[in-house]
């Protein structure tokens, strides 16, 4: 046993798969372990530890899917500087907040009243405590100038958002703005699909 950086205990240091028949036991996996008909897709698992940053998107993408937008979802994560996750946090309206039916109707007049998955995610840590965040959108304007104003130092992010100025932050204030898409990505399985036994 040993400890993950994250609180938990982790009880396999080795690795667990075969590359060749890494596509037959992700899915077995997901079916058979957890039960909750997800799949690994495009990232096969080898005896490669994945990065933090890569293990920070895949929880990010997680995460994006809690958001109740049904135009956008993004979804974001803070790593401190041991590595330990400190929160996760996707875009939504403010705690507690029930919108009407015909909210989300309306793209636009939604979208003031978005609080963003990187606003969300900032409220959860200090100033200086977080080294790492990733975002499965590349943040806005003012999102990366929050996390400037938080002292987080590295930016990953999936998406891009031509719109933000998030380069040139980064750029003047000596930030890493990477833009990272290959992690270990999953997604909700139809019901009935796979192999279930
Ligand atoms: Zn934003």
């Amino acid at each position: 046993m040993r400890n993950d950086g994250n609180g938990g205990a982790v009880a396999d240091e080795r690795p667990i798969f075969k590359e060749s028949r890494d596509h037959i036991l992700c899915r077995n996996f997901g079916d058979s372990t957890l039960g909750c008909g997800m799949e690994m897709e495009g990232f096969p698992l080898t005896d490669r530890r994945i990065t933090i940053p890569e293990y920070a998107m895949a929880l990010a993408h997680v995460a994006s899917l809690r958001s109740e937008d049904p135009f956008r979802k993004v979804g974001a994560v803070a790593i401190d500087h041991e590595n330990r996750v400190i929160g996760t946090a996707y875009n939504g309206l403010a705690p507690g907040y029930q919108a009407d039916a015909g909210f989300w109707t309306d793209r636009e007049r939604r979208q003031k009243f978005m609080l963003h998955a990187e606003i969300n995610l900032c409220s959860l840590f200090t100033r200086t405590q977080v080294k790492l965040v990733a975002c499965t959108t590349k943040p806005c304007t003012s999102c990366m100038q929050a996390l400037c104003a938080h002292g987080v130092r590295e930016v990953y992010f999936r998406d891009d958002y031509p719109a933000s100025e998030a380069d040139e932050i980064a750029e003047r204030y000596g930030l890493k703005l990477v833009r990272l898409t290959r992690y270990p990505r999953f997604s909700l399985a139809e019901p009935g699909d796979g192999d279930s036994g």
